[in-house]
This record gives structure tokens, C-alpha cells and sequence, in this order.
């Protein structure tokens, strides 16, 4: 059988969905591997390294007769239409809010999974690309902010003075809060930490850093039972937005991340809050590209709202593309691994087993996810 990695057509996807360590893996269980032409070149990997691993060079019109597809990005139309019915497409599908594309690709007869839909199960682990591309992006947003901030972020003691340590506030404490948290405290910054899941409040003490919420009764529940945040009230969001108003107030960097999935991002920083803030201030929005966590971010920019600077580049796993894509392959070859069918060869799609029916969007035709229109298997 034949699986096919394309170079990702999407702006400023720098990221690939196979290694050369994976497309070894992948040789051994038996698959002709086939990888675009300078799809790896943005990660730092070139054709010769694909090859010298076992791969395939060809053009994008190999897809037209690959029976796997990996990718980074949900394909496009023009991209899918190429492809043989049947095929089966892996990849992160940003399913929410995009439901005429699933079912433009469920009309094309492949079998599309969401990799960002796996579930935060033990087995699952080593499959999970928000987690892995999310902890590079917390590490990302301190390095941008430190790029941008005019100041040291440790205390320096020299002779001709002391430079004060930077005071760095995360607000979302899940995978990308806590990398920032750590990644900003290596560094020498005094840092701060919000999330509304009572379960963060232990793991941002245990990175050194401060954790200031509002732990009322709604703060108490917040944690779904996937461990994902609620949306919280209106009421607590009044509460909480009067307590970030006096903390942001003495910070020099602000790094957002919090998210909600399936909704878009809670609004945390206000314009009014910015301008309390010192000249010279930094803000960091990884929530941009779903609505944004700050007033006034702009995705793909730094933005100067009320004398702060604003970052909000999309992508920001793309901006450390080779460490993002080495791991975002492995989840995928990981994950794949459960659907190769081991005596006939290929692929089998067992809809009973649940990291299946967690992720397959379209199958057969149709949308089958329950989440998008789809009935339950
Ligand atoms: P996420 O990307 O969905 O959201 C980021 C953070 O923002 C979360 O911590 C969330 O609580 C927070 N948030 C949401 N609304 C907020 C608000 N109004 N104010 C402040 N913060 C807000 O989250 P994530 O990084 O994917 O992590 C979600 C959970 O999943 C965590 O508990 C994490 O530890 C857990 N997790 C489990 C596994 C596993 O078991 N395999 C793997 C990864 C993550």
C-alpha cells in the first residue's frame, strides 16, 4: 500500500507529517513510503534525508494513487479531489465551524481522522498532537516575547547596576501555560499563573511560579471530565477580569493561552488593561487564531494596543517547525500503527475501538463523527 506525505500548501505551514525516522517505521510495517518534494525543506529536512530512509521523491501528483494520506493541515479541495476514493487522510482537520468541508470530503469517499480530537487517555498519549504541539508553543511564546521586550528578563546584578527580574503572568495554565511557566522561570523571570481548573493551581506551584485565581464554587467545577475548561459565567468572568486588572497592572509580560475547545477563545485582556500596564510591556495571544484571549491582537502580527506590543503570530509550533514536526510525526506514525492491519496488510478501520471513533470524521461516504452531524456508529 502506498502512503503519501505532500508539502503542506496552507500559509505559512512550515511543519511536515513524517520524518525520516518515521517513514523508516513506517518502510518496516510494510508501506511504500512517498514524499513530496521539498515537503520537509521548511523543518529542516531535505529530500535526501526521506530518501536515505527509504522514501520515495515525487511530484504532488503522487496522491492521486496513494491509499494513505499524512498530513499537517485539514486538506483542501483542490487537494482532496485528487484523491482515490477510499483513501485514508490523517491529519489535524479543525473540524469545528468547518462542517461543509467535512462533508466535502466525506463526498469524496475518504476516510478523514482529526488527530486533535484523540482522547487524553493513558493509551493515547504518545498520540497526542495538541499536547505536543501545544508545549512547544508555550516554550515559542517566551522566546518571542523575550525577542521583543526591550529589557533582561533575569535579574542582573553588575557594577553598573541591577536590571530587575521581568515579572511574567501566564493566564491558562494547561499544556502551553505550564511549558511558558517553566520556559520563563529558566530564565530568570518571576512568574504568575491563572487557569480556572482547580487542578492547575497544584502544578503551577510546582514550577515555582504564583497562582492567583478566583476559587469560588464555579472555579471548583470548571474541569470538565476530559479535563478541558468550562466557559465560565458571566458573573466569574466579572470577578476574574477585576483580579487581572490589578495583577496585569505590575507586569512586564503577558502570555494568554487559554482555550476552550469547540468554542471560541474566552476574552481575558482588555484595551483598559493594557493601558495599566508599563511602557514597554509585551502581551504574548496563543489563543489568536481562535478569537484571541487579547483586545486588540492581530493574527499574524505584533500589534501596539495602548503602548503594549502584541504578539500574535499564528502558528507558532510552524516557528520551531523541525523540533514541531519531529514530533507531530510520531504522534501520527503512533497513532497509525493502531489501524494497520497486521496479517492482510493495509489499513483496518475498527469504528468499535475508541481511539477510532474518537477521531474518524468521514467514512464511507458520509460524515460519521457524532460531533458533526454524524450518527454513532
Ligand atoms: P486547552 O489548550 O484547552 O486550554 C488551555 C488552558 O486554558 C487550560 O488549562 C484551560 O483550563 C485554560 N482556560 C480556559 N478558559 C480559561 C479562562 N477563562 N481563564 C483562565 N484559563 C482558562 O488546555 P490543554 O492544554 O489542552 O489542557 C487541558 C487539560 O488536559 C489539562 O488538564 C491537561 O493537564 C490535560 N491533559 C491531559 C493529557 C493526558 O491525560 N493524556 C494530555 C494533555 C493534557
Amino acid at each position: 500500500k502506498k502512503l503519501f506525505v505532500p508539502r503542506e500548501t496552507a500559509f505559512a505551514e512550515t511543519r511536515v507529517a513524517a520524518s525520516p525516522d518515521t517513514v523508516k517505521k513506517l518502510k518496516a510495517l510494510g508501506f511504500d513510503v512517498v514524499i513530496e518534494s521539498g515537503a520537509g525543506l521548511a523543518s529542516r529536512i531535505d529530500d535526501e534525508a526521506y530518501r536515505a530512509a527509504g522514501a520515495e521523491i515525487a511530484g504532488a501528483e503522487a496522491a492521486a494513487d496513494a491509499d494513505i494520506v499524512f498530513k499537517v493541515r485539514r486538506p483542501e479541495e483542490g487537494e482532496f479531489s485528487a484523491y482515490k476514493s477510499g483513501a485514508v487522510v490523517i491529519a489535524m482537520m479543525d473540524p469545528y465551524g468547518n462542517e461543509a468541508a467535512l462533508s466535502a470530503m466525506a463526498g469524496r469517499g475518504v476516510s478523514a481522522f482529526a488527530m486533535e480530537l484523540m482522547p487524553r487517555i493513558t493509551r493515547a498519549q504518545s498520540m497526542d498532537v495538541l499536547s505536543s504541539q501545544a508545549n512547544l508553543a508555550g516554550y515559542q511564546a517566551v522566546i518571542e516575547a523575550a525577542a521583543v521586550f526591550d529589557r533582561a528578563m533575569p535579574m542582573m546584578m553588575t557594577a553598573a547596576g541591577t536590571v530587575p527580574a521581568a515579572r511574567v503572568f501566564v493566564m491558562g495554565a494547561g499544556v502551553a501555560g505550564l511549558q511558558a511557566i517553566a520556559t520563563a522561570r529558566r530564565l530568570g523571570a518571576v512568574v504568575s499563573a491563572t487557569d480556572v481548573r482547580p487542578a492547575a493551581k497544584e502544578q503551577v506551584a510546582s514550577l515555582g511560579a504564583k497562582f492567583i485565581a478566583v476559587e469560588d464554587d464555579e472555579f471548583k467545577a470548571a474541569e470538565t471530565a476530559g479535563g478541558y475548561a468550562k466557559e465560565m459565567s458571566a458573573e466569574y468572568q466579572a470577578k476574574q477580569a477585576e483580579l487581572v486588572a490589578s495583577h496585569i497592572a505590575k507586569q512586564d509580560i503577558v502570555i494568554t493561552t487559554a482555550l476552550i475547545p469547540g468554542r471560541p477563545a474566552p476574552r481575558l485582556v482588555s484595551r483598559a488593561m493594557l493601558s495599566a500596564m508599563k511602557l514597554g510591556s509585551v502581551a504574548v495571544d496563543l489563543a489568536v487564531e481562535r478569537g484571541g484571549n487579547i483586545e486588540g491582537a492581530e493574527a499574524g502580527n505584533v500589534a501596539e494596543v495602548e503602548g503594549v506590543r502584541v504578539v500574535g503570530f499564528a502558528n507558532l509550533p510552524g516557528r520551531i517547525a523541525a523540533s514541531a514536526s519531529a514530533l507531530y510525526a510520531k504522534n501520527l506514525l503512533t497513532f497509525f500503527e493502531t489501524l494497520v492491519d497486521k496479517e492482510a496488510g493495509g489499513v483496518k478501520i475498527n469504528r468499535d475501538d475508541e481511539l477510532v471513533a474518537a477521531t474518524l470524521l468521514t467514512h464511507e461516504g458520509a460524515v460519521v463523527h457524532p460531533k458533526f452531524g454524524g450518527a454513532t456508529a
